[in-house]
């Protein structure tokens, strides 16, 4: 029975920003969940989006309908908490909450039973997940010194043993095609792929998808605007790039309806946003009902990350064949020192890809003590009908 349900809103504030087309960084944002049953055994999730927000939504709405449910029972509390928020919950930070929590019963369900959360997702079929490093951020400095500076941050992952990188376009068209080329020029033997973050609108997003393809880019990431989904198919005509997009997306009705409208050829739904590991499994069969291949957006701290490497362990390619190509596992790269630094148990990254964790659950356990050394609000809905025997 949930005995206790804890959210933890922590921030690191950065010692130099980065950014993207639309905003630069200067502040990592987290909000970790924690599900204790009666046994004292906990389950860990995560959640992307606004973290203060959907803090107060997990302990003001979520948390008192889930108190006293049993744990091994995920698929109904997340039917539980979707149907008593349907009204206002379709989109957005409440089903940011619903995806956390989704997790962490996800990772204790996995503890409680003694299987991994990959075998919960149907069995591993790979061990090691291939990643792909997200990185070369914007810098506020001008744009000659940005380019050198990003092209240097490329040479040391591909030091690391990176065969995939993941840079970020939609500055400005110059820097944009400037930055796609010298890349390409740099790292022939490396497979890239681009990140606009829905910086263009259809012409500029054609523009610069015909620069991609010219320079053999693996995937043109969120062209267009997410709400604008039917230009998706109108891009996909004019461009051979593969177009990916998904990670503001969420549930399997916003991806059936995005996935079926055409033009996308990878679905990125977030596991900490989407819905949770739960949502991201229907998604995975809509995608695979579509031909279409899932690759999770996987931003914030290890639990989101070794949920990705989960689900991708467990994910069948499609369409399938003998030398297949592997799929791969976004390993965001950029300064966090609550993914690097503040885990008990971390999921090994070494040579450009993961180990998945075997160990029961998510495999990835934080550590208490770093984590109230980044907490700036701690907050604990409990059953009060029952005694808690978890002790900290
Ligand atoms: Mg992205």
């Amino acid at each position: 029975m949930i005995q206790c349900i804890r959210t933890y809103h922590l921030q690191h504030k950065l010692e130099e920003s980065f950014g993207l087309s639309q905003w630069h960084y200067d502040t990592r944002n987290a909000l970790l969940v924690e599900v204790v049953d009666d046994s004292g055994a906990s389950g860990w999730g995560e959640c992307y989006g606004p973290s203060a927000v959907t803090q107060c939504v997990i302990d003001t709405f979520y948390a008192p309908l889930l108190l006293g449910w049993d744990p091994l029972k995920n698929e109904s509390a997340w039917q539980h908490s979707w149907r008593a928020s349907l009204d206002f919950a379709m989109k957005g930070p409440m089903m940011g909450a619903i995806s956390g929590l989704d997790m962490a019963l996800f990772d204790l369900k996995g503890k409680l039973l003694g299987v991994s959360a990959s075998e919960l997702m149907g069995g591993r079929v790979r061990d090691r997940v291939q990643g792909y490093a997200t990185g070369m951020y914007f810098r506020k400095v001008d744009e000659k010194k940005m380019l050198e500076t990003i092209l240097q941050e490329a040479g040391g992952y591909v030091d690391q043993g990176y065969r995939a990188l993941k840079i970020k376009i939609g500055k400005n068209r110059v820097f944009d095609k400037l930055q796609i080329q010298t890349m390409r020029k740099m790292f022939p033997e490396i497979k890239l792929m681009a990140d606009s973050n829905h910086a263009y609108d259809l012409p500029e997003a054609i523009q610069m998808g015909r620069v991609l393809e010219e320079n053999k880019y693996a995937w043109f990431e969120e062209p267009l605007s997410p709400q604008h989904t039917s230009q998706f198919r109108q891009l996909a005509d004019k461009i051979d790039v593969p177009i990916a997009t998904g990670e503001s997306e969420q549930t399997r009705w916003g991806f059936q309806e995005l996935l079926s409208k055409g033009g996308v050829h990878i679905a990125q739904p977030d596991l900490s946003y989407c819905g949770g590991p739960t949502e991201a499994l229907k998604i995975r069969a809509i995608a695979s009902s579509l031909g279409i291949n899932v690759v999770p957006h996987a931003w914030g701290t290890m639990l989101n990350m070794a949920s990705a490497a989960h689900f991708l362990a467990s994910s069948y390619v499609e369409p399938g064949r003998d030398e297949v190509e592997e799929p791969l596992l976004e390993l965001d790269r950029t300064p966090n020192p609550m993914r690097d630094e503040m885990y008990a148990v971390s999921m090994e990254i070494s040579n450009g890809s993961a180990k998945v964790p075997t160990a029961p659950g998510l495999g990835v356990e934080p550590d208490r003590k770093a984590m109230k050394t980044f907490c700036v609000q701690e907050r604990e809905e409990y059953n009060v009908s029952k005694n808690l025997s978890y002790v900290d």
